[in-house]
């Protein structure tokens, strides 16, 4: 199957149909970009390998449509006990995890890569070629080849304008591509086996961190575990026997069953390419960077490169972006590599210390550490990949409106419980000022139909209610723990609160009376898309309340509105979450907010004409009645 003339099969050949090499083919067919993905293997790897896939992964594959899938198949772990020389030492629960994902899921690499090769065939947004083994790169102007050998026998030259290299720790691409990287191994070594398990412990995974030894236990699907141990400093001639040993000595269980594979002893490695981008060639996963296979990150930091770089790659392959775009996907892979790997390896060296005094001092950290929440779920949310650190800036993010819609949830999510009275903080007690006047400026009387979009803890609604007792109002709000709030105060006042996207509110059109929006749409995933979706609920003459940061036209004025905003927000952001984008998020979504003339020019574009305005905060704040065109009262 000679390609026709040396054109490329597709524009983008991605090499390596692991779980990172299928997980960008996907995410780039919901670009609507064509790939051509090739492995050298005809049939997938059977090992179960990486086994944790964190709630960042997790939203990845909700984009894909194959969370659902992927959370039936596996096991949905939500504690981790830890074990110390005098017994349970505490515990990590992931079920107050912000987000929709609150947990660990457990799934077999092997499943994970069975359900991403189905979606890809399902879908036809990428072809898949097996056996096809990459053996040479060479890099032209525009243009890139790949030499391939076929089923070992044929070769084949295959164009493309970009190849991205997803072969895993061995990769040919970045070795024939010439990328340069920094390697070296870890001091201890582990043995690894999957058991059916003989426990009652159910989905609970359990950490053991004694004197004679650490040892992990996680839940797989269908019965089964995983378990891990750190073998002697000296190595073992039986690794299997060893490992069983442990679980008896450790964690009092007997593995009395063959292990259902082979068990595996692997000594932890450190890899990271000097650059993720050599011309046309780039790199993502494993490729790229490998980290220890302890505290369960490689994989998932390699899903984070995919989600990272489809979009980058549809917007320069549309010719939206330009190349150099590329560079900022290094740049903060390599960011984001570092951090994880850093708490990959702090965690392994924390469980390989040994001997009786030491391991006793560690036990009573842990201890001091479980005992407290506001720690304990600082780790949790370490393990779950969800830390302020290994996210990327919020400013990153903002970019797409998936990842913004999910930026709004993981923030509002870690907020919900203090989001009303730092509303007040932030604002310097004027927030509920403003709300009350937004309320006020609608249009009165009547039994109006409202809707509060992004209602956050319900204060728009709640107005809306005093204002008018008669009114059929609903509240939405696309955050469950936001929403869960706002129920909790508005539903014995008869609004009706309901999750939903603001960009798509599943609402008649010409339905409504009024729509209010506090703080909502600097934060729509993209604005444009809400604007139309309000003017399509709304009938005619109907109304629009907005309150909203508002960016000064002048450029002198708005740099410095962005400079104090973005101060007391990171201020605020450092002193309640230790996460400056925690409340810095509202100057980096106003940055890319248009300016006042701008945004007004934009409602107009939409149908609304603008019957008051209101501005507050030495005019950083807007508050806007907008009435939709067309006859109506
Ligand atoms: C024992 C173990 C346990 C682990 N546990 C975890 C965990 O719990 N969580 C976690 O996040 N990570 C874990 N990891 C790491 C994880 O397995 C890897 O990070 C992950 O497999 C990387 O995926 P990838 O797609 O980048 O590479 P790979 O999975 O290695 O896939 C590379 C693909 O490229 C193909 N390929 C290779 N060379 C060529 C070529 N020349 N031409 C064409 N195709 C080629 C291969 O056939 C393969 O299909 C673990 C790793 C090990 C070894």
């Amino acid at each position: 199957m000679t390609p026709p003339s040396g054109q490329p099969d597709a524009p983008i050949l991605v090499v390596g149909a692991g779980p990172v090499g299928l997980a960008l083919a996907n995410l780039l067919g919901r670009h609507q970009v064509p790939c051509t993905l090739i492995d050298k293997h005809v049939t997938p790897h059977t090992q179960s390998r990486a086994i944790g896939l964190t709630p960042p992964s997790l939203r990845l594959f909700r984009r894909i449509g194959v969370a659902e899938r992927m959370i039936e198949a596996g096991v949905t772990v939500t504690v981790a006990r830890v074990y110390d020389d005098r017994g349970e030492a505490g515990a990590l629960r992931f079920d107050d995890l912000p987000g929709e994902f609150p947990f660990i899921l457990t799934l077999p690499q092997s499943d994970t890569v069975r359900i991403l090769r189905d979606l890809l065939s399902a879908s036809g947004n990428g072809t898949l070629l097996p056996g096809h083994e990459l053996t040479g790169v060479s890099k032209g102007p525009g243009r890139v080849e790949a030499k391939v050998l076929v089923d070992r026998e044929s070769a084949r030259t295959i164009p493309a304008s970009w190849l991205v290299g997803c072969d895993g720790r061995y990769s040919a691409t970045r070795e024939m591509a010439g990328f340069a990287y920094a390697h070296r191994f870890y001091k201890p070594s582990f043995v690894m086996a999957d058991y059916a398990d003989p426990t009652d412990w159910g989905a609970e995974a359990r950490l053991f961190f004694t004197g004679r030894g650490s040892l992990e236990a996680f839940p797989l699907p269908g019965g089964s575990r995983r378990w891990v141990a750190l073998l002697p400093p000296g190595g073992t001639d039986d690794p299997a026997g060893y490992l069983e040993q442990q679980v008896s000595r450790l964690a009092h269980v007997e593995l009395r069953a063959r292990p259902l594979s082979e068990p595996t002893t692997f000594r932890p490695e450190r890899l990271l390419v000097r650059a993720f981008v050599s011309g046309r060639v780039l790199l993502a996963g494993d490729a790229a960077h490998v980290m220890s296979p302890i505290g369960g990150q490689g994989m998932n930091t390699g899903f984070g490169d995919a989600s990272r770089l489809a979009p980058l790659l549809a917007g320069v392959y549309r010719g939206r972006l330009p190349e150099a775009c590329f560079g900022l996907y290094a740049r903060e892979r390599r960011r984001v590599f570092r951090v994880a790997c850093r708490r990959n390896a702090s965690g392994m060296w924390l469980g390989t210390l040994t001997g009786s005094r030491v391991s006793g001092l560690r036990g009573s950290l842990l201890r001091q550490v479980l005992r407290r929440p506001e720690p304990t779920r600082r780790l949790a949310l370490h393990f779950a990949m969800v830390t302020p650190r290994a996210a990327l800036r919020c400013r990153d993010r903002l970019s797409s409106p998936a990842r913004k819609r999910d930026l709004n949830v993981e923030i509002f999510s870690e907020i919900a419980s203090e989001y009303s009275w730092m509303s007040g903080v932030l604002s310097l007690g004027r927030d509920a000022m403003w709300k009350r006047n937004l309320v006020r400026d609608l249009p009165g009387g009547g039994r109006p139909v409202c809707v509060d979009l992004a209602c956050g803890n319900g204060d728009i609604a709640a107005l809306l209610r005093e204002r008018y007792p008669d009114a059929q109002i609903t509240a939405v709000d696309i955050t469950p723990a936001m929403l869960a709030r706002a129920r909790e105060r508005l539903e014995s006042k008869g609004v009706h609160c309901e999750q939903r996207d603001m960009m798509r509110t599943e609402l008649p059109a010409g339905s409504v009376d009024i729509v209010t929006v506090g703080y909502g749409l600097r934060n729509a995933p993209d604005l444009r898309g809400a604007l139309a979706e309000i003017a399509r609920v709304l009938r005619p003459g109907g109304s629009l309340g907005v309150l909203e940061f508002s960016r000064y036209d002048s450029r002198f004025p708005a740099a410095i509105e962005l400079l104090i905003l973005r101060a007391w927000g990171r201020l605020w952001g450092w002193l309640r979450t230790r996460n400056v984008d925690t409340y810095g998020y509202i100057a980096e979504s106003l940055a890319v907010f248009p300016q006042r003339r701008a945004f007004h020019a934009l409602l107009d574009e939409y149908g609304f004409e603008i019957r008051s305005l209101r501005h507050g905060f030495l005019g950083f704040v807007e508050v806007l009645v907008g009435r939709k065109r067309g006859t109506g009262t």
